[in-house]
């Protein structure tokens, strides 16, 4: 079948530097680093590493475009003009960006076209709207005193984001920091720099002024590290791993920064018997299988209604069976490569050790192909609680099946982790499904559904998997101070 790579163009790389106060330029050692096609194992292009000389110059220009340039003087509603024009540039470069972003991260085109770049422009506009519509309060105080509060912007927010969804987190960021008023200091994650590069040149063509949106691509530990400890930053919001989290937060006591963080899972997925099964073994496949199993709050751990069990799993199995994977710039494709080695070998190491503690592999468990990260979708049944691939986030195309008999040991069982963030539950009985809801210990529910997501609709982890929320109007309060001003009236 030719392929979107025989038959079109590939998209041209066109940011490859550091974007420090308006400038485009390379880093300030001359450092350069690889990022790889996954499908290929092929370099696609050399991008500035930065580190902490480049990352002071960018908190500088970025205070410098708080305080000193148009940004802090705008009106309300100018940014949020801004963020609507932003949000149809790149609606304009839809294809070429999904291109992109499926090039340097591996998932299907279909997917970065139909899911990514949607929710990207939603989210932007979201949020534009939101621009002039954040306000204070005027409050009731005892005494002659007239009492009001300010909602001010935090000031320079550090913004540090994974690869799995590139540029669905730049938006996430961006989104309620703009309309709040923040400067931006960005670094992407090194595996999946490009697409940010190519929103940050958009923002500038949109009329976003310099230094409001400041890019330092680079490593964790260097870039990422260096923002974190950086006294001129106010806020740092972190998506990725817990273990990253913690050593964010030990940085940032010594500043004493804001931090909200959007972590890890191992999501709770709970089908009961009486069930529409087609439509959740549906939801079991996508809440898992989705973006190769890279998604934070994948479905990972299913729970099955023993009375059900058998004829559940025979679907799910059909599913995988059927599943393609190949080139993701194929438009057929379903399932394309993971991310990187690191993480192939960290998900074939979870497979490894589910057949050696007597998990059944049903599907999959081995390598796709011989180029590219590519992985079979596997399914793991008769897997216990205690088991690793049951209580580890595998962040791969592996689903752990698990039997349950009744509701008081589901919700025990479903909240057995330390991570919270997202669970879902399959019933046609609406009191048992809105009992669980509350039961559940998780930042979001799916009832009958997976992975609905919306820009209006806050998202974040209970436990382990995070603080804060993103997305809504929840999510704008980190990226604000409330000030109080009183009035004496005599
Ligand atoms: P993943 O395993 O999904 O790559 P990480 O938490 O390691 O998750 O990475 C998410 C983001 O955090 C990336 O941009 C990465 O470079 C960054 N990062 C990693 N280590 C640190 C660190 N010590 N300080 C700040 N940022 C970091």
């Amino acid at each position: 079948m030719a392929t979107l790579v025989e038959s079109t163009k590939l998209p041209r790389i066109h940011q490859t530097e550091c974007l420090i106060g308006g400038r485009w330029t390379p880093a300030v050692s001359g450092k350069t680093f690889e990022t790889i096609n996954p499908a290929t194992e092929e370099v696609i292009a050399q991008v500035a590493e930065g580190d902490a000389a480049d990352i002071d110059l960018a908190v500088k220009a970025a205070r410098h475009a708080l305080e000193q340039g148009p940004w802090g003087r705008m009106d309300a509603r100018e940014r949020g003009r801004l963020l609507y024009k932003l949000a149809d540039l790149i609606e304009e470069e839809l294809n070429e960006l999904a291109a992109l972003e499926t090039l340097d991260n591996g998932k299907p085109i279909r997917d970065s076209r139909a899911a990514d770049l949607p929710l990207v422009i939603d989210c932007l506009r979201y949020y534009a709207g939101f621009a002039d519509k954040i306000h204070g309060q005027t409050i009731p105080v005892r005494g002659e005193y007239f009492t009001y509060t300010r909602r001010e912007p935090v000031g320079v927010a550090g913004q540090i984001i994974p690869w799995n969804f590139p540029m669905l987190m730049v938006a996430w960021k961006w989104g309620p920091a703009l309309a709040a008023g923040c400067t931006i200091v960005m670094k992407p994650a090194e595996q999946t720099p490009l697409t940010c590069l190519r929103m940050a040149r958009l923002a500038q063509k949109a009329g976003i002024p310099d230094g409001v949106i400041n890019i330092v691509p680079g490593y964790g530990p260097t870039a990422g590290a260096a923002l974190v400890k950086h006294p001129g930053v106010d806020k740092i919001a972190f998506t990725g791993e817990y273990r990253t989290a913690q050593i964010i937060m030990q940085d940032a006591a010594p500043t004493l920064k804001r931090l909200t963080f959007e972590l890890g899972g191992k999501s709770p997925n709970v089908v009961f018997a009486d069930a529409d099964l087609d439509a959740a073994a549906m939801g079991a496949h996508f809440g898992l299988y989705f973006n190769q199993g890279q998604c934070c709050c994948a479905g990972s751990r299913l729970f099955i209604e023993d009375k059900v069990h058998d004829k559940f799993v025979d679907k799910l199995v059909g599913m995988n069976k059927a599943r393609k994977l190949g080139d993701p710039l194929d438009p057929a494709t379903e399932q394309g490569p993971q991310v990187d080695q690191a993480q192939f070998d960290k998900i074939m190491g979870y497979i490894d050790r589910g057949k050696k503690e007597g998990a059944k592999c049903l599907t999959g468990g081995k390598r796709h192909g011989d180029r590219g990260y590519f992985i079979e979708p596997t399914l793991f049944g008769e897997v216990r609680d205690e088991m690793a691939i049951a209580k580890d986030e595998i962040f791969g195309p592996v689903l752990s099946v698990l039997r349950f008999k009744d509701v008081d040991e589901i919700v025990r069982r479903a909240n057995n982790t330390t991570y919270g963030l997202a669970a879902a539950v399959w019933t046609r009985d609406i009191a048992k499904a809105h009992r669980l809801a509350a039961a559940i210990k998780a930042g979001t529910v799916w009832i009958n559904c997976y992975d609905v997501f919306d820009a209006a609709a806050p998202f974040g982890g209970f436990k382990m998997s995070g603080m804060g929320r993103e997305l809504g109007e929840k999510g704008l309060d980190a990226y604000t101070e409330t000030k109080t001003v009183t009035v004496s009236l005599n």
